[in-house]
């Protein structure tokens, strides 16, 4: 069969020659104008009913590819774009290479892009001073405040990426700890356990009526995080034990026994665990003499301590002591 149009090649695609198909149909359309809307604060931008924080390239790519409109079947398509600064109103040019069957076409399109800037919701909020929970972190150290506060924020990145209502509204310094408030309930229940597992620490909910909403009660939550009195490499008494604390996860507290050198694990809320010495609070010491578990040591301040130990210690070695009342512990490595 020939080509309806020039009845001099072979009919291939719709009854025409390759030269005509290509002449005659058109595969794609592309508005000559087109809106692109911006968060003048976060720079997230509206696709259709929702906002996105992408790099704005990336976005103008995604919003020409949504509004290409097919025309004829095809089988694949490439879209290649360039365009001017993206601010105002700027030129873009569009090349689309559209493969169906064995024919490779390539439709070009100019557009004129239009910047429009409308508040995202979520900066709405932000702005408004919104949140829902306040997660308040007490019973902190003053060495380790950085930290906790670092692996809050740290948190609430990882969570905020998922969930882009999630941002932390203000931070308040009192006397007793930090106050962080939050937009986010749920999310900040999560940090809230997350730095309870991380540090040991217990967690108080409160929850305070905050209005009404659609018919419905509006609740904000206080989340109080309270850290142990205790820490990693401090000393703390269990039962008449001593255990040097090596580990505090969630209610649990690992360590080791210091008069036997035994480890333990104690679940602080069927047993109360009590600080005794803090890390910074222990000393070193110079081993003069040991025989038969008694040892002879030497102090930062030159005095002879004579103690007991029921792990062998080399002469002339350092060791870590303790004081507990008057006696003298040396803690085993
Ligand atoms: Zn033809
Ligand atoms: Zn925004």
């Amino acid at each position: 069969m020939l080509c309806i149009e020039c009845g001099k090649r072979e009919a291939k695609y719709d009854g025409l020659c390759e030269e005509c198909f290509l002449k005659k149909v058109k595969f794609t359309s592309l508005p000559k104008h087109l809106d692109m809307t911006i968060c003048p604060h976060c720079h997230a931008v509206k696709f259709g009913g929702h906002w996105e924080s992408v790099p704005l390239e990336d976005a103008l790519f995604r919003l020409v590819d949504r509004s290409i409109e097919f025309l004829h079947e095809y089988d694949s398509y490439e879209l290649h774009i360039s365009h001017g600064d993206i601010e105002g109103e700027f030129p873009v040019e569009a090349r689309i290479d559209v493969h169906f069957k064995d024919i490779h076409a390539e439709e070009v399109h100019y557009i004129t892009a239009d910047i429009h800037y409308e508040s995202c919701p979520r900066c709405n909020r932000f702005f408004g001073n919104y949140f829902e929970a306040i997660i308040q972190l007490r019973g902190m150290r003053e060495n380790e405040v950085q930290e906790i506060l670092n692996f809050v924020y740290e948190r609430i990145e990882h969570h905020a990426r998922k969930n882009e209502n999630l941002f932390l509204t203000k931070e308040v310094e009192k006397r007793e700890g930090w106050d962080l408030y939050l937009s986010d309930k749920r999310e900040a229940k999560k940090i809230a356990r997350e730095v309870c597992a991380r540090y040991g620490a217990s967690l108080k909910e409160s929850p305070q009526l905050a209005g009404r909403k659609d018919g419905r009660d509006l609740y904000r939550v206080t989340y109080a995080v309270r850290l142990p009195d205790y820490r990693v490499g401090d000393i703390v008494e269990v039962e008449g034990n001593y255990l040097l604390v090596e580990d505090i996860s969630g209610t649990f507290v690992k360590g080791i026994n210091i008069e036997d050198g035994r480890k333990k694990s104690v679940d602080s809320k069927k047993h109360p665990v009590n600080l005794v010495v803090r890390r910074d609070e222990i000393e070193k010491a110079i081993v003069v003499y040991s025989r038969d578990g008694t040892v002879e040591l030497l102090d930062r301040n030159n005095n002879i301590i004579d103690t007991k130990v029921e792990f062998e210690v080399r002469d002339g070695s350092t060791v870590r002591i303790a004081r507990i009342g008057d006696d003298v512990y040396v803690l085993p490595e």
